[in-house]
């Protein structure tokens, strides 16, 4: 198995989510909630196989990454014992173990979970974390938690537009102009990120707690505006995102589920030669470059290019999500539902700015 290095870019969230060397994988430490919920829709997927139901609508689970497993830290008790696993695996196991407890830093019994690294394939992704709803915490959340959210979301576009920008990265060396709330200086928000090839900026959860709903248009226009790319490519980028925007709110019209501090991961291509070398096409939904690919094999192409996309929107982080049971009677999570609603209207706004 491939070991784990730090992930190399990070939108927001705990500060210690991996990938694996190749870059395939994205692993961060997870809660038995999120693995059910996880769980869940390949059950319900798997089902759908079995009984054959093929229709060709798009599922909520074609916005989530690629589900592929949880992993705990070392080896069971239960597998040394049995004596049945060869030596070569368990030492395999076992020299994994160090990573992981070093990145469990005291949270015993945590498991990880694996999931395809939405980065994968981008050589200069621009990366914006965009958490949803305006109820941030479950019932599970104890009072004091439950008073700071509840804070948080009342001086935040969380309670005015449910939706908050919650953290990004984007490749740029030019800290722009904006207004934020409580006079927060830029650069308590603002960090620039030299450490790779190309110089990032990187912005803190206080960046998009800053933003009031007169502003938020401006905070989303650093993420799409401030940068090299051309204007008809700013446009097509922004266009994509609208449309899959307006995709994703049908599907969760769809659902019964709960999402409670679920986040819109928004990433787009940086790299003009990508875009070139895919001829300006950046597909709305494409196949993950994870999943099988569908019969392509005659189509050219000289190409090794495994990941068609340049930009992607992913729903993820359901460490405080569920499907709900058929007899609940809400019918969808409106609390996520009126957040995308006013994205969508925020994006359509920047959209006739720009045209
Ligand atoms: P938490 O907020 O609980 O730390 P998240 O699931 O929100 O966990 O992940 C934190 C950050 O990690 C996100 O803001 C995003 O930048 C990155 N991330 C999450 N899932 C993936 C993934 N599948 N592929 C690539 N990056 C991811
Ligand atoms: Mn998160």
């Amino acid at each position: 198995m491939d070991s784990l290095t730090e992930l190399n870019h990070q939108a927001a969230g705990h500060p210690d989510c991996m990938q694996t060397v190749d870059g395939s994988l994205f692993a961060k430490l997870t809660t038995q909630q999120e693995i059910d919920f996880y769980n869940a829709f390949q059950q319900e997927r798997q089902g759908e196989i079995e009984e054959e139901i093929d229709d060709e609508r798009i599922r909520l689970q074609d916005w989530m990454p690629v589900y592929i497993g949880n992993l705990v830290c070392g080896v069971t008790k239960e597998l040394e014992q049995t004596g049945q696993v060869d030596e070569k695996i368990l030492k395999a196991a076992r020299d994994v173990e160090p990573v992981m407890n070093n990145l469990q830093q005291g949270n015993d019994n945590k498991q990880y979970i694996l999931l395809e690294n939405l980065l994968y394939g981008y050589n200069k992704p621009s990366i914006l974390d965009i958490k949803l709803g305006s109820k941030l915490y479950d019932s599970f959340a104890s009072d004091s938690k439950r008073q700071r959210l509840e804070k948080v979301s009342q001086e935040t576009t969380s309670g005015s537009l449910n939706f908050r920008i919650c953290g990004m990265k984007i490749l740029s060396n030019e800290i722009p102009q904006i207004t934020l709330q409580s006079n927060i200086p830029i650069n308590e928000v603002i960090e620039i990120d030299n450490s790779g090839q190309d110089t990032y900026l990187a912005f803190n959860k206080y960046f998009g707690r800053g933003l009031t709903k007169d502003t938020i248009k401006d905070g989303l226009k650093i993420f799409f505006l401030n940068n090299n790319l051309e204007h008809m490519i700013q446009k097509k980028i922004l266009q994509n995102f609208h449309t899959r925007l307006i995709l994703l709110y049908n599907c969760l019209l769809e659902e019964k589920i709960e999402s409670i501090s679920s986040s819109l991961l928004f990433i787009f291509e940086n790299d003009i030669q990508r875009w070139k070398s895919l001829d300006y096409n950046d597909p709305v939904m494409a196949d993950s470059p994870f999943l099988n690919e569908q019969e392509e094999e005659e189509e050219e192409d000289t190409q090794e290019e495994t990941n068609r996309q340049l930009s992607r929107l992913a729903l993820i982080d359901f460490a405080h999500s569920k499907k709900l049971d058929p007899t609940d009677p809400r019918k969808y999570d409106e609390n996520i539902v009126k957040g995308i609603h006013s994205l969508i209207e925020t994006i359509s706004e920047i959209l006739d700015e720009i045209s």
